[in-house]
């Protein structure tokens, strides 16, 4: 009995892209990407069963991941079918790096964009002083570590604490100065909460006690040990509320020292 096959629709290159752009040219089974491996177009419901080629119904695989990966085995009885099959492997491993490129090129367009909004932000705030190329790829580098809304949000607070003006006018060695703590404010608010919270304490503990950070940072984290059994919020709450506080009613950083290793 001879069984009906149905042609199958091709999926056109352009949806062919925007399922491997979507998907970072990774397969999506196994995580393995281009070009270590060939990458196909896998139905997630099966064209047999009635799916289509929208792009909901595509996912990127692997050849050892592809679903539909009996309907492609090959006949090993004729080499020249075989080495017709590699030549195609060849092509279409030519064709998905030549794709990967397009999609990187997409990318860095994309992020230009992205660091000239920025940079634009930057110098309406510090205007009539506008940012150097010295200036612009320092910005860059904090772009590029942290997400955008703590990148904006690290420049306001830049700006606020450190821009100062002369006669309405901000001063041009303060707009420097904004920028080179830009950095440091991202990184710093990217950290978890309590983490944040003890270097805020051990910053101007330090400062309080015209020490080292890291000899203030040891206190606070034997502190905290002390008060390991409570929650995160607690602690936090503490350190704000009752460490703080009475560390600056000591006269010397070694009585606080003898302070808080008594508590152990
Ligand atoms: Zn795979």
């Amino acid at each position: 009995m001879k069984k009906e096959v149905l042609p199958r629709k091709p999926i056109s290159k352009r949806t062919r892209f925007e399922v491997f752009k979507r998907d970072s040219f990774k397969c999506q089974y196994c995580g393995e990407s281009a070009p270590k491996i060939i990458l196909h177009i896998d139905h997630i419901h099966p064209v047999a069963k009635g799916g289509d080629n929208h792009i909901t119904n595509l996912i990127t695989s692997c050849e050892g991941c592809n679903m539909g990966k009996s309907d492609k085995i090959l006949s090993d009885n004729s080499a020249i079918e075989k080495s017709k099959a590699q030549l195609d492997l060849l092509q279409e491993k030519r064709e998905q790096l030549e794709l990967m490129q397009k999609w990187r090129t997409e990318l860095k367009k994309f992020e230009e964009k992205i660091d000239n909004e920025v940079i634009k932000y930057f110098n309406a705030k510090s205007y009539p002083f506008s940012l150097n190329e010295t200036g612009v790829s320092k910005l860059r580098k904090v772009i590029k570590k942290h997400d955008l809304n703590l990148v904006y949000e690290s420049i306001d607070i830049s700006f606020d604490r450190y821009l100062e003006y002369e006669d309405d006018k901000p001063i041009q060695s303060t707009v420097g100065y904004v920028l080179n703590k830009i950095g440091g404010i991202a990184f710093f608010k990217s950290l978890p909460p309590l983490q944040q919270k003890k270097n805020w304490v051990s910053l101007s503990l330090s400062k309080y006690f015209n020490k080292e950070k890291w000899q203030i940072d040891e206190l606070v984290n034997v502190y905290c040990n002390t008060i390991g059994f409570l929650t995160e919020d607690q602690i936090i709450d503490d350190l704000q509320n009752e460490f703080y506080p009475r560390a600056k009613n000591f006269y010397s950083y070694s009585q606080l020292k003898a302070y808080v290793y008594d508590l152990c």
